[in-house]
């Protein structure tokens, strides 16, 4: 028979799958003997059983009541016993942090006969009152599904009644009253009385939170974070400790570094004579961890003591949630801690400098996705007004947005939105996805409109007190603002502006620019070095599709070493369209080559330019690829200009051979038609036009004293033979030009044809470049023009893609075809070069796959260079080194 249960002393940080990242945690704390209040943890398996049959697994019951019993005994007194009771929390915690998104029960065990001992025993009536009525609220709401509302409404009546805000401030017989109303809400609502055996309130507790796993929201939150919905929820079953008895008690939750900056020294949030909820919750605005300091000296001393420990043994920020009690100080939870894109990289170089980590690990503790996030550009203080009002800082970025009052309203939102709310809970959660922005009037770092939005890297101002929120308009010293006004959050000051805020570049990408120097910084010198490292442990090389001088240069000081694709059709456009419409419209030889012949130079100019931005580095050029009608009107504007001039009696002239040249053109999917290497195949001289101009441009450069290393690249070749007779062509055309450097010549695999004869191809190719978007849009079968706006919603939310496969490669599919691709090519020609420069050369997910498939290079949009590089040298490094930050 399986085992479920585990004492906290069994375990430790490393079964995260089988007793969820809590319970690992509370294990690894046990063990280091700390005060951890005794308890046991429900695995993940039974909760996965659980799902399965909708009972609860065989044999469970059993463990459960066996583990109780040591916790009686390590606390020596029985759970709800009517004179000294023991009361337990039931805490939800799967392998990945889910901030809030399922349940927690405490007080299991209060019943009707031992409030008055737990009041006899803690010296505080108004405490045990308290404690029952939020076991009441708690049970009610997430076993019976008894309406929040129901309760609150009754609380709120009760204030009312005795003239008070806070419930803080009630009494203990007030609370008392709270409690009878309360069990008269739960009768209402399930037809029977609040259950008074403790043990059948611990099963039904246990059950609840296994069931939570499948709340709506946590559905959602696992999708959106890309957690899988298969791994189920461990349950951690912990004697209580109370943080409410007094002012000696309190509870808080506390980081080992800054989570925001990264500045290193214990940070965190305490309240004093709360429960941990209430810190989390962000209702209630906190105090911070220095004035514990001043309120308990010994139990912060003890608190930092153990931060220090868990630092030590984590090798990384931990975050912690504690109570005292009674002066006495209890761990309730520590795991290694979220943190912004900036402290990331601060922190990695930080513990590096530290000895504490490893470059590659430290290499480990960033993401090509935070670096992303860097880049993003803030606001122009020097251009904004005054602020509005100040908050607590508590997700970077720069927002702006018209502000929404509700969650619905962001989801349904078409424009950009500002979700302003007095705090928020998990039910917020589709608004803050959708959301530009979040805005919170209560609570600190720690609430959870800050921890969601860190995690999902969203820009979050919380706790801006001034802000008086009503139902559809906030006002702030006399100023409203409605719904539907635009503001400005700054989410790295915590300032709130009226109306749209200019925004300025980030000091990352200024520092890649070369116009701020990383000395001093930490930020940048920890970017800095990291990607240092990255580039030394990368295979993988980093080129740039850039298709002018400027992006070239740009491409280079972000790290490229070279251009894997350059769209050479983009030069076409603009004034040069008229010239492609004289080659389309051509009626006889003498008319195209005069066409041609036109391109030309100015086609040398642009490669010219492109070598001289990647001197010494190699320059892959991409023959003309788009069906020739895009250089075109579109028909029905054509159509209708021509009508109407004929309807005017006029001669229609250019425009009606422009006409008839559409018509003739028209394929219904011009992405299957006539394009790349047939183009070049039927458009005599096109393709030759520009090798002309490539070699005489690197002829020249070599003649100015240049280093120019051009490469030409066919597109859309399906059989050997179509590059067979290009280059053929090509050959002859460089053969007429001397003092050029050798130009290889090489072919895009982005045809799932080009892919399966892989070997035939490469004994003509000297190197592969992997179209990937072609090739997805050719290995499904769907057109990426059309496709993502029609289903890709669908498609996400029935789980066939967990990306976007234009996005992140579809490893299993298209991967297999580059994979095949590149083990054929390189068995025909050892020396092949492969490289990838479809959109996924940018994307951290695909750029692993890339590495391990084997391929020499990505190349990507230049601003996605340096997360690119970064990912190449993650990729590089063992995965043995991955910290679990997530
Ligand atoms: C590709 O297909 O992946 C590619 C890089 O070419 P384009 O996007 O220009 O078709
Ligand atoms: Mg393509």
């Amino acid at each position: 028979m399986s085992r479920y249960v585990y004492d906290f002393i069994e375990g430790n940080k490393d079964l995260k799958d089988l007793l969820g990242g809590k319970g690992a945690n509370l294990a690894e704390m046990t063990r280091m003997g700390l005060p951890v209040p005794p308890g046991f943890t429900i695995s993940t398996e039974a909760c996965r059983e659980y799902l399965r049959t909708g009972a609860m697994p065989a044999g469970l019951l059993d463990e459960v009541t066996q583990h109780l019993r040591m916790v009686e005994e390590k606390m020596g007194k029985p759970l709800g016993d009517a004179h000294d009771p023991l009361l337990l929390s039931v805490r939800s915690g799967g392998k990945f942090s889910m901030p809030g998104m399922m349940e927690t029960i405490l007080d299991i065990g209060l019943r009707d006969a031992n409030v008055a001992a737990l009041a006899r025993h803690s010296g505080d009536e108004r405490f045990a009152w308290d404690s029952y009525r939020r076991l009441i609220q708690m049970l009610g709401k997430t076993v019976f599904e008894v309406p929040g509302d129901a309760f609150e409404a009754e609380l709120a009546a009760v204030r009312a009644a005795v003239g008070v805000r806070s419930d803080a401030d009630l009494t203990a017989a007030q609370l008392q009253e709270v409690v009878q109303a309360y069990k008269k809400v739960f009768h209402a609502h399930t037809g029977r009385e609040f259950p008074q055996a403790p043990h059948e309130q611990l099963i039904l507790a246990i059950a609840s939170v296994f069931a939570s796993w499948n709340a709506e929201r946590a559905v959602l939150y696992r999708r959106q974070e890309r957690i899988p919905q298969d791994l189920g929820t461990a349950v951690n079953v912990m004697a209580m400790v109370f943080g409410n008895r007094g002012e000696n008690s309190g509870t808080g939750v506390a980081f080992t570094r800054d989570p925001a900056t990264g500045r290193r020294g214990a940070y965190g949030d305490y309240l004093p004579n709360a429960q941990g909820e209430d810190v989390v919750a962000g209702i209630r605005n906190t105090m911070s961890l220095d004035d514990l300091a001043t309120i308990d000296p010994k139990a912060h001393r003890r608190l930092l003591s153990i931060m220090e420990r868990l630092e030590q043994r984590y090798r990384d920020l931990c975050d912690i949630e504690f109570t005292i009690e009674n002066g006495k100080l209890w761990m309730l939870q520590t795991r290694v801690g979220k943190r912004t894109p900036a402290a990331a990289f601060v922190i990695a170089g930080q513990l590096v400098d530290e000895g504490t980590i490893t470059l590659d690990e430290a290499l480990q503790r960033v993401t090509g996705e935070q670096l992303a996030h860097l880049m993003f550009p803030s606001f122009d203080t020097a251009a904004a007004p005054a602020p509005l009002a100040t908050g607590v800082p508590a997700s970077p970025g720069a927002a702006v947005g018209a502000v929404v009052f509700d969650s619905a309203a962001a989801a349904a939102a078409t424009q950009p939105v500002i979700l302003v709310r007095r705090e928020t809970n998990p039910d917020d959660l589709p608004g803050m996805i959708a959301a530009q922005g979040i805005l919170t009037s209560r609570g600190g770092k720690t609430s959870h409109a800050a921890v969601v939005a860190r995690g999902m890297g969203r820009t979050c101002v919380c706790g801006a007190e001034d802000l008086e929120i009503g139902p559809d308009s906030f006002t702030v010293r006399g100023q409203v603002i409605h719904a539907g006004d635009v503001i400005s959050v700054d989410g790295t000051t915590g300032h709130i502006f009226a109306g749209s805020v200019p925004v300025r570049p980030s000091p990352v990408v200024r520092y890649f620019e070369g116009e701020l120097s990383p000395m001093g910084d930490p930020l940048l010198s920890a970017v800095q070095r990291l990607l240092a490292h990255a580039d030394h442990t990368a295979r993988l090389g980093v080129h740039a599709n850039a298709d002018t001088g400027l992006d070239a240069e740009r491409a280079r000081r972000f790290g490229a070493t070279g251009v894997g694709l350059c769209r050479t059709e983009h030069m076409f456009l603009g004034d040069r369209r008229v010239l492609v419409e004289r080659l389309i419209l051509a009626t006889d030889d003498a008319e195209r080559e005069a066409a041609l012949a036109a391109l030309l130079p100015l086609q040398r100019a642009d490669f010219a330019e492109l070598f001289t931005a990647m001197d010494g580095l190699p320059v892959t050029i991409r023959l003309i690829d788009p069906p020739l009608h895009e250089f075109l009107p579109p028909l029905e504007e054509l159509t209708a200009r021509v009508a109407r001039t004929e309807a005017l009696g006029a001669d229609p002239g250019r425009d009606g051979a422009l006409l008839t040249a559409v018509r003739r053109m028209h394929e219904s999917n011009p992405m299957l038609g006539l394009r790349g290497v047939r183009l070049g195949l039927v458009v005599p001289g096109l393709f030759a036009m520009q090798v002309r101009a490539i070699v005489e441009a690197a002829a020249t450069r070599v003649a100015a004293g240049g280093d120019p290393r051009p490469e030409i690249m066919i597109p859309l070749v399906g059989a050997v033979q179509e590059l067979e007779t290009v280059r053929a062509e090509a050959e002859s055309v460089l053969a007429t030009v001397t003092g050029a450097p050798p130009i290889r010549i090489g072919t895009m695999i982005e045809v799932p044809r080009a892919a399966l004869t892989a070997g035939e191809i490469a004994e003509h190719a000297d190197f592969f470049s992997f179209g990937t978007n072609d090739l997805t849009q050719m290995t499904w079968g769907f057109s990426r023009d059309d496709v993502e706006g029609a289903f890709f919603g669908r498609y996400l939310e029935l789980g066939i893609f967990a990306a976007s496969p234009f996005e992140t490669l579809d490893t299993r599919g298209v991967g297999e075809l580059v994979r095949t691709a590149v083990d054929r090519g390189r068995a025909a020609h050892p020396g092949l070069i492969t490289g990838v420069c479809g959109e996924h050369g940018g994307d951290p997910a695909s750029i692993h796959f890339f590495h391990h498939a084997g391929l020499d290079y990505v190349s990507c949009s230049p601003f996605r260079v340096p997360i690119a590089r970064l990912e190449a040298g993650r990729a590089a490094t063992t995965a043995a080194t991955a910290s679990d930050s997530r």
